[in-house]
């Protein structure tokens, strides 16, 4: 909830927007972009010649119909090559230029099939000069031997810059006129590279006047921005679909489409559940939460932009595109289903504080999670039954050393005085949570839930709901987790 809470107010906070321009520019402009699509691909939509086809064949039969405007991310995989080269060149690794040509290598065989005559060599000639810009990067950061915060965000979007300017190109090409636009000069943000903060009250106009003087498609570069002073920033890893919640924010778009390689939101991880279900349409409080809960078919802050200005995002499958998708609104949507669905998150160690000496003893709780806070470990489920004789949390099993060791040195004192009679840490969890709107005020749901589980002979080790009601999560055994997630499916959804 804290994270939901913190991406909101880090979206939503500086976001009063006050238009400079008169009530008429602003009519002039909704009017304008009335039919305003924003169209995000991903990695996987655009990683390759074929792929980039089929994505352009979809901008083209939208285009037809609507104002388009589109944002890719880089090829599947470059990002990772982009970032891991800064660390090889600031370790003096010349490897780093083998990085260089297997990307080339990726960009030359997309150009090479997707475009024809001369057009072949120019692209290949524009993807240089970013190739070029890479290499002179990696130079400086071997030579300094320190890959910096903004050295690293600079290199990180080149991979977003290679591929719009080929799918821009590629859509020129093919006579669909396009005009490529590096994002970073209308998304400008703080300066917190990594994950920087966007200023919309600067961005917005930006956004909107650049947009309104293309002829033709504009191509944006997905993840990437700058400060106002020019230099380059990054959205954070997923960062393309928030861009597209910026610009269809800013150019008050009728929606947002988020083209991957699933047919929607599922009920369940179909690699489980067979016949999952695409949910047809889902609330932007849902599927946050089956984001976070590894659901992860949306960039989850992509939401707070679009929602505030009520615009719908499609979750929408490049390789079936007829299939309706999902689509995700920002008012509470009524299920037939009791339950919307049900997310796992894996990798989960449940780490369980005991003693009676806990008992109606305050401030025991505060020191337990100011310790895992010191050592910023991040705690994704907290339970303690009123008898207050245990406290349970769970991490990632990543953070799990740490936190253990974090909390024996802190509650040395209480572990001595026996207060807190041990810490006992339980790898190899999981979370499954369930997910629904309806299930708010609706009694008999966490029954059945747990009936489910107890008919599948699934031990639970640790509960806890949200006040929202919207989530029901128990911690279990990850052996237990495709039976659970099974059982729980099958008793609300049939199958
Ligand atoms: N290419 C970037 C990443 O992999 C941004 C994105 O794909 O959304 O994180
Ligand atoms: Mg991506």
């Amino acid at each position: 909830m804290s994270i939901i809470r913190r991406l909101f107010s880090r979206n939503l906070k500086s976001e009063k927007i006050i238009f400079s321009d008169t009530n008429i520019e602003e009519s002039r402009q909704k009017r304008y972009n009335r039919f305003m699509i924003v169209m995000k691909f991903g990695g996987t939509s655009v990683k390759t010649a074929d792929r980039i086809r089929e994505a352009c064949e979809i901008i083209r039969k939208t285009a037809q119909e609507d104002r388009v405007t589109v944002v890719a991310s880089a090829m599947k995989g470059v990002t990772e090559a982009l970032i891991s080269s800064g660390k090889t060149a600031e370790k003096r690794d010349e490897s780093y230029r083998m990085a260089i040509e297997e990307v080339r290598n990726r960009q030359y065989e997309a150009i090479e099939e997707l475009f024809s005559g001369s057009d072949k060599a120019s692209v290949k000639a524009g993807i240089d000069t970013f190739l070029q810009e890479w290499e002179e990067i990696l130079i400086g950061v071997s030579l300094v031997k320190n890959c910096s915060p903004r050295s690293a965000d600079l290199i990180a979007g080149m991979g977003e810059r290679m591929n719009n300017y080929i799918i821009a190109r590629y859509l020129e090409s093919t006579g669909t006129p396009a005009v490529y636009i590096d994002a970073r000069e209308i998304i400008k943000t703080d300066d917190n590279y990594g994950a920087a903060n966007v200023l919309f009250d600067v961005s917005v106009p930006l956004i909107r006047s650049r947009i309104a003087a293309v002829k033709g498609i504009p191509v944006v570069t997905g993840f990437i921005s700058s400060t106002v002073n020019g230099i380059s920033t990054t959205l954070g890893r997923n960062g393309s679909d928030y861009t597209a919640g910026i610009l269809g924010h800013a150019l008050d778009a009728s929606r947002i489409e988020i083209w991957t390689d699933v047919d929607g939101v599922m009920s369940a991880d179909p690699r489980i559940v067979e016949k999952a279900l695409v949910i047809p349409e889902i609330s932007s409080f849902e599927a946050m939460e089956l984001s976070y809960l590894g659901a992860q078919v949306i960039h989850p802050s992509t939401m707070a932009p679009a929602l505030e200005k009520g615009i719908p995002i499609f979750i929408k499958n490049t390789m079936n595109p007829t299939a309706a998708g999902t689509k995700i609104v920002c008012t509470p949507v009524l299920h037939e289903t009791p339950i919307t669905g049900i997310a796992v998150m894996n990798d989960i160690c449940l780490i369980n504080i005991e003693g009676s000496g806990m008992i109606g003893k305050p401030g025991i709780a505060a020191e337990v999670f100011s310790a895992l806070a010191k050592r910023k470990i991040n705690v994704i489920m907290i339970s303690q039954c009123s008898s207050e004789h245990s406290i349970c949390f769970a991490c990632s099993r990543k953070e799990a050393a740490d936190a253990a060791d974090a909390l024996k040195c802190d509650l040395a004192k209480y572990l001595e005085q026996r207060i807190i009679s041990g810490i006992q840490t339980t790898a190899d969890c999981v979370t499954v949570a369930v997910i629904g709107e309806n299930m708010i005020g609706s009694p008999g749901i966490a029954g059945k839930i747990f009936s489910a589980l107890g008919d599948a002979s699934v031990n639970v080790l640790a509960i806890a709901q949200g006040s929202s009601e919207r989530n029901v999560s128990a911690i279990i055994s990850a052996a237990d987790k495709e039976a659970a997630v099974k059982a729980v499916h099958k008793k609300f959804f049939g199958v």
